[in-house]
């Protein structure tokens, strides 16, 4: 399957209203809606967003979990927003703190431009393919993050994006936009923010909401993008839960999107995915 196939997608924009003027861009494709990895394609990065979920749920399938952070020079998370990521990891991906690994991967060199850079997704996905180090190998599946310097080319109007899952282990966080809606926003807080942009791409990573397969229970959000109708949920979609008030808590998976994580968990599979590919090189191809 050639790369315009795995990424002809339709991405969904999310409800667009002037005073809720960020959001979350977790792109799907027209994957089959059945369709999960097979034993070899669980170690191809070009998947659709959620198909990698149960091999991220399960620690049967993937002993451990190994997540890349990688930034632009200056556009670092918080140390704080990434000890809360760990914790988020150790509660929801049925691991103990041992199997579970964040590594910071050195910094890509920022753009000379005056202006923050505009990145569409096949840029992002370029620097990705230029600058990941850690991809899924046998009995360890890894994540990856990258934090720019710029924003997103589906920006629009007030609508800007705080980050997307755009792939089955790949997450960008528009880190510049980020800053500047805290810095604009008064009372928001920036690792909250932080923390709560991460978790909420991972959650689509993990296949929230009804990605791929549905859940059996009816909590996605009318827009039908992927997103929790609950409006305290981390997969909730407003600028509320995106941009949290300072001195709150970072908003957490409600009941609903937790019973679908378990209930993908426990799904039965048979396939054997914790094999390694007959090609040995295959677990650090790019796209
Ligand atoms: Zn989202
Ligand atoms: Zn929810």
């Amino acid at each position: 399957m050639n790369e315009a196939t795995l990424y002809r997608r339709t991405v969904s924009l999310l409800s667009i209203c002037f005073t809720l003027a960020v959001g979350c861009g977790a792109i799907t494709n027209d994957y089959s809606s059945e369709r999960l990895p097979g034993p070899k394609e669980v170690y191809d990065p070009r998947m659709t967003v959620g198909t990698s979920a149960q091999a991220l749920l399960r620690q049967d399938l993937f002993r451990k979990v190994v997540v890349e952070l990688q930034s632009v020079e200056g556009f670092e998370p918080t140390q704080e927003a990434i000890n809360q990521l760990q914790r988020f990891l150790e509660k929801h991906l049925g691991r103990n703190p041992g199997q579970i690994e964040i590594h910071a991967s050195g910094p890509i060199r920022a753009s000379k431009a005056d202006e923050p850079v505009t990145y569409t997704i096949d840029e992002v996905r370029r620097l990705e393919r230029s600058h990941r180090r850690f991809h899924t190998r046998k009995g360890v599946i890894a994540i990856y993050f990258l934090f720019l310097d710029g924003r997103s080319a589906d920006d629009h109007g007030d609508f800007q994006l705080l980050g997307q899952a755009h792939g089955n282990t790949s997450i960008v966080i528009y880190e510049n936009t980020l800053r500047e809606k805290v810095a604009k926003t008064p009372g928001t807080d920036r690792i909250l923010s932080e923390v709560t942009v991460m978790t909420h791409e991972l959650g689509h990573v993990l296949g929230l909401v009804n990605l791929n397969r549905e859940s059996g229970r009816d909590h996605e959000d009318r827009e039908g993008n992927s997103h929790c109708a609950n409006p305290t949920c981390l997969m909730h979609s407003s600028t509320k839960v995106l941009l949290p008030r300072a001195g709150t808590a970072a908003p957490e998976l409600d009941a609903a999107c937790l019973d679908e994580l378990h209930r993908l968990a426990s799904d039965g599979v048979t396939q054997e995915t914790d094999s390694a590919p007959s090609d040995p090189s295959a677990d650090r191809h790019g796209r």
